[in-house]
């Protein structure tokens, strides 16, 4: 497998007012093309402030992100998010039209866009549904939509941002189905941040868990696909990873460790 994104040493400050805050610090981790990589830790641990300065949203204090050897510096179709919120598609437009929206943005050519986004429509499930809009639509098929057009756009790195928070357990476990038979079919690299211990297990091939703006741990997935949730191999793994998370805490970096980044940035 090839390295696709190397993440070295970034760290990100956010300054409101006077006041500065510490997302993310001295991040450094690489993922390989085709990889399953998910992000959990408790709310406010910079899992957010992660993907967004990969997508490039956010400028960062230090470091650098690399993706297939070029520098990240803006948002680009190779890296396409996919956000928690259900309402993420033009509500004027169709579903159909929506992907296809999403296509002509990126693809110049007078290619067959059509066929395409009814590729993609039924790539997730939802075929026959094209001609909907968005709030015709309940919360799981409005993020297979989303899901559709971001990978419409043939992006090298798909980043989700807690996709699922807003569903429902059984919508949840239709849709994690779907999700791992379009990352195997198309290939497509993907950092899915979560809280849910079992969703990371469940989805990923590797886990990297963060506390207050630290990567604390990159943890392999040893377990085969597809996952039993209660295979015994399943349930100690499980253990493994939730004694490794309750060992850190939630909340701001503490007042010593942000004078650290503070000195080393030279604010
Ligand atoms: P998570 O996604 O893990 O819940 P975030 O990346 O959203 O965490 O937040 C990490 C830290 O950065 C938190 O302390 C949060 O309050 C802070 N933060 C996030 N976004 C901003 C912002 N736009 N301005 C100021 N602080 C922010
Ligand atoms: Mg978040």
């Amino acid at each position: 497998m090839n390295n696709l994104l190397t993440v070295s040493n970034i760290t990100k400050v956010y300054e409101s007012g006077k006041r500065k805050v510490v997302g993310i610090q001295d991040i450094s981790f690489c993922v390989e093309e085709g990889e399953f990589v998910s992000v959990i830790g408790p709310s406010g641990c910079g899992k957010s402030t992660l993907l967004r300065c990969i997508a490039g949203f956010e400028k960062i204090n230090s470091g650098d992100i690399c993706l297939d050897g070029h520098k990240v510096r803006r948002p680009e179709p190779s890296r396409f998010m996919v956000f928690q919120g259900l309402d993420q598609l033009f509500p004027w437009l169709t579903l159909k039209e929506n992907i296809i929206f999403a296509m002509k943005a990126v693809d110049k050519s007078q290619g067959s866009f059509e066929k395409k986004a009814d590729y993609y429509l039924e790539l997730v499930g939802l075929e026959g549904f094209g001609n909907f809009y968005g709030y015709q639509l309940s919360g799981g098929m409005k993020q297979r939509a989303a899901i559709a057009r971001a990978l419409s756009v043939r992006p090298k790195l798909l980043l989700m941002d807690e996709p699922f928070g807003s569903l429902d357990a059984f919508t949840r476990r239709a849709i994690h189905q779907m999700l791992l038979n379009v990352w195997q079919k198309t290939g497509v690299t993907i950092i899915f941040v979560t809280h849910d211990m079992e969703e990371a297990i469940d989805l990923s091939d590797k886990i990297l868990v963060f506390a207050k703006g630290r990567l604390k741990g990159l943890i392999e997935n040893p377990l085969p696909r597809p996952r039993e949730r209660d295979a015994t191999a399943y349930r100690s793994f499980l253990l493994k990873l939730s004694s490794f998370l309750e060992e850190e805490t939630t909340g701001f970096l503490d007042s010593e460790a942000l004078s650290a980044v503070e000195a080393k940035l030279a604010f």
